[in-house]
């Protein structure tokens, strides 16, 4: 990609702190938004990542009662981590998306939808795989921003742009006067350990084809986004195309493993499709796979036979 430095960064400026090994090496990005009598955050990142946002914050004369909005982009624990701690410190209210706002709220909750949604999820650890990245403290949520709504930070008004599919409660901002558009994790680099997370195929190819139509019909220039660098409308258009064939890949090897092995269960079919593209078989890797079996019994491609699945 270009060197960042080429991008518009309009009203607002990236906070990143750096994830573990285990999430490839990654950054997640907070933003800051800064509309001149008032501010916001978009997202709050990981507990080990406070202090990255208190010197940027510090550093700009922002302090308790300058942040009038937390903005989540959904609920998983990178993303919510500091909730409550900007609640603290900056007076913040915090806003997201309804489907998940008690999730949001409650970070023990939070955890086991995401880590024990499934039986065969409940062996890993609650604390170490998603608590541990969360500040100790849960923030309730004041107000929900859906897919329409517009919220004003001081003179920079965000368009909010629904875009579901990685959590079925994600959602992007659009600010039109800069032409920049911050996706969140609808955009995720192809080397992460973990298999490309989405609760829902069919929801997450409508959401990037959605992407690609926003980003032409609105003009977008620069599209900003959690973990990765900021990008060109082309640049971002190509990430989220690729993303897409990564869903449609993982549906092939579902359905083709299904056919070879007729009865195959949960946690075997997960453990094939993530060795077949080198992921880690994991709690998140659940959600994914579950999300296509689902996918594939609706069209009438699969049957449930004894535990597991076969072809129809
Ligand atoms: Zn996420
Ligand atoms: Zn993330």
């Amino acid at each position: 990609m270009s060197n960042p430095a080429t991008y518009a960064e309009g009203p607002f400026t990236a906070i990143t702190s750096k994830l573990n090994e285990y999430e490839g090496n990654a950054v997640v990005n907070v933003y800051l938004v800064e509309g001149g009598t008032e501010n916001a955050l978009i997202d709050t990142g990981i507990h080990s990542g406070y202090k990255d946002i208190q010197k940027v914050l510090t550093d700009k004369g922002i302090g308790y009662g300058d942040i009038k909005y937390v903005l989540n982009s959904h609920e998983h624990m990178d993303h919510v981590g500091n909730n409550a701690a900007v609640v603290r410190d900056y007076g913040a209210k915090i806003g997201t998306h309804p489907k998940y706002k008690d999730w949001v709220a409650n970070n023990q909750l939070n955890a086991e939808m995401l880590v024990h949604r499934f039986e065969e999820g409940k062996s890993w650890d609650l604390q170490q795989e998603y608590l541990s990245w969360m500040g100790p403290e849960s923030a309730p949520v004041d107000f929900e921003i859906e897919d329409g709504d517009k919220v004003e930070v001081g003179n920079v008004r965000l368009d909010i742009v629904g875009l579901p599919g990685h959590s079925l409660a994600e959602v992007g901002f659009h600010h039109a006067d800069s032409n920049i558009l911050i996706v969140l994790d609808l955009l995720l680099l192809p080397n992460d350990v973990v298999i490309y997370l989405h609760e829902d195929p069919d929801i997450t190819l409508a959401s990037h084809a959605k992407l690609s139509q926003f980003i032409r019909e609105n003009g977008v220039q620069t599209v900003l986004s959690a973990h990765g660098q900021p990008c060109s409308a082309e640049e971002a258009i190509a990430w989220s195309n690729e993303c897409a064939d990564r869903v449609r890949n993982i549906a092939a090897s579902v359905l083709r493993n299904i056919r070879e092995a007729p009865g195959i269960g949960f946690v075997e079919l997960r453990d094939v499709v993530c060795e077949e593209f080198g992921k880690s078989k994991e709690w998140r890797a659940l959600i994914t796979i579950n999300g296509h079996v689902e996918s594939l019994l609706r069209k009438g491609l699969i049957v449930t036979q004894g535990n597991g699945w076969a072809v129809a």
